[in-house]
C-alpha cells in the first residue's frame, strides 16, 4: 500500500484520437483539430503524425497548414468530446471519489484510499488505463506518484500510451526527477526556464542541489523555498474535487445586538482564522470576500471585494473584512445583530510555483498558518488561539457554513 497514491491521467491527442474513433478513415492520417487555415484560427489538436510536421496546440492555422500542407482538418465537435470525457469519468469512478478534472482530457486521482478495496495502487492504474481504452476506444497516457506535481510529470514522460510509476519515497522522488531537464518541472515556464538556464541551472537535480541562499536573492525567499521543494519532488497539494463549495463563510447572530466596533472587528479576525483553517484543509484560495451585516432592525446589506493575488491566509481575510466594515457598511448609529465573513471566488490551491515576486509578510504569515493547523490536527480545534481572541466575546448562535456548488 502506498501512502498517498496520485495518479495524472491524460488522454493522448484527445480531440484528434475522437475524431479518428467516428471517422476510421482518419486512422494513421495526420489530423488537425482546430479553427480552419482560412479563418485566422489555431490548431486544437494534431495527430501525431501532424506533429511531426512541427504542428502543435495553439499554433495558428495557417502556419500549420504550411508546415503540414497534406493535414485533413476537421472542426472541433465539442459536444462529442464532452460526451467521451464522461465515458472517461465513468471509468475513473469506479475506483475513487477523488477526481480533480483539469481540461476534458485530464485529471487528477487520489488512489490512496482505493487501495483497500482494489490492491496495489499499480494496479489500479493498469486497470483504469486498460479500462478506457476498452470502453471508449481512448489511449490514455498515466503519471502515478505520492503527489500530484511528480504524477503529472511522470504522465507526459513516456506519452504516448504510456504508464510512468514514481515509487513512494523521498529518495525515489529525487532520483526520478534529477536528470530531467529543469523545463519538465511542473510550474516552470519558458521564461522561468530560460533565467534557470542562465544561472546554469540545466536538470532537475541542479535545483534541488542549488545554494538555497543564491536562489533567494534571486527568486525572493517564496519562489527560491517553492521550486526547490518540487525539485526534490515536494508537493502536499490535495486533489481538490470538482464539488469543492462556492464558498466559505462563517457568521454570528449575536444574543445582543453589538455597537462596539473593536468587539466586531474581533469577530471578523475569528471568523477569518476559522474560514482559514477550512480553505487551506480543503486545499483552496479566495479570490475575494464577502462581508454580511444584519442590524438590529433587521436591515441586511452585503459588501464584497476581490483580492489582487487570492489568498487562504486568515491576516488577509481579516483586512479585507475590516476594510469592507470600515468603509462601505453605514451604520448611523444602529447595533449590529449578526456579522458574517464569506471566501468566494474559491479556487484550487496555485497549480504553478507561488509567485516570483514573493511578499515576505505573506509568506511567513503562510508558515504561522501551517503550524497553527498542524497544532490543531495533533491537540484539537481550541488549542490554539490568538491572543486577541482571548479577550472576553459576544454569545452568539453561529454555525459555519460551505455553500455547495450548484
Ligand atoms: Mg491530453
Amino acid at each position: 500500500m502506498w501512502p498517498r497514491a496520485i495518479a495524472h491521467v491524460d488522454l493522448d491527442q484527445f480531440y484528434a484520437a475522437v475524431e479518428m474513433l467516428d471517422f476510421p478513415e482518419l486512422r494513421g492520417q495526420p489530423v488537425i483539430v482546430g479553427g480552419l487555415p482560412g479563418a485566422r484560427g489555431v490548431v486544437s489538436t494534431a495527430s501525431y503524425e501532424a506533429r511531426k510536421f512541427g504542428v502543435h496546440s495553439a499554433m495558428p492555422s495557417s502556419q500549420a497548414a504550411r508546415l503540414c500542407p497534406h493535414a485533413i482538418w476537421r472542426v472541433p465537435r465539442m459536444e462529442r468530446y464532452v460526451e467521451k470525457s464522461r465515458e472517461v469519468q465513468a471509468v475513473f469512478a469506479r475506483y475513487t471519489d477523488l477526481i480533480e478534472p483539469l481540461s476534458l482530457d485530464e485529471a487528477f486521482l487520489d488512489l490512496t484510499g482505493s487501495q483497500r478495496l482494489f490492491g496495489p495502487a499499480e494496479t489500479i492504474a493498469w486497470r483504469i488505463k486498460d479500462e478506457i481504452l476498452k470502453e471508449t476506444g481512448l489511449v490514455a497516457s498515466l503519471g502515478l506518484a505520492q503527489n500530484k506535481s511528480l504524477a503529472k510529470i511522470a504522465s507526459d514522460l513516456k506519452k504516448p500510451n504510456a504508464l510512468v510509476v514514481v515509487p513512494p519515497g523521498a529518495k525515489e522522488a529525487a532520483e526520478f526527477l534529477a536528470p530531467l531537464p529543469i523545463g519538465r518541472l511542473w510550474g516552470v515556464g519558458p521564461k522561468t526556464e530560460a533565467r534557470l538556464r542562465e544561472w546554469g541551472l540545466r536538470t532537475i537535480g541542479d535545483l534541488a542541489r542549488c545554494d538555497t541562499e543564491f536562489l533567494m536573492r534571486r527568486l525572493g525567499a517564496a519562489g527560491a523555498h517553492d521550486l526547490q521543494a518540487l525539485a526534490r519532488g515536494e508537493d502536499d497539494r490535495p486533489v481538490v474535487t470538482a464539488e469543492a463549495p462556492q464558498s466559505i463563510s462563517r457568521e454570528n447572530t449575536f444574543a445582543d445586538d453589538l455597537q462596539d466596533d473593536a468587539a466586531l472587528e474581533r469577530e471578523l479576525l475569528a471568523f477569518a482564522e476559522d474560514v482559514a483553517a477550512r480553505l487551506r484543509a480543503k486545499g483552496l484560495q479566495a479570490g475575494g470576500v464577502t462581508l454580511k451585516v444584519r442590524f438590529g432592525d433587521f436591515t441586511t446589506l452585503t459588501r464584497a471585494l476581490q483580492f489582487e493575488e487570492p489568498t487562504d491566509i486568515a491576516e488577509a481575510l481579516h483586512a479585507a473584512g475590516v476594510r469592507l466594515l470600515r468603509t462601505k457598511v453605514s451604520r448611523q448609529g444602529r447595533g449590529v445583530r449578526l456579522i458574517g465573513l464569506a471566501a468566494t471566488r474559491l479556487a484550487p490551491r496555485g497549480q504553478a510555483v507561488a509567485t516570483l515576486f514573493p511578499d515576505e509578510k505573506a509568506v511567513k504569515q503562510r508558515r504561522v498558518a501551517e503550524t497553527l493547523d498542524r497544532l490543531r490536527r495533533r491537540f484539537g480545534d481550541d488549542a490554539v488561539t490568538r491572543a486577541r481572541l482571548l479577550e472576553d466575546r459576544p454569545r452568539n448562535t453561529g454555525t459555519p457554513t460551505d455553500t455547495p456548488r450548484k
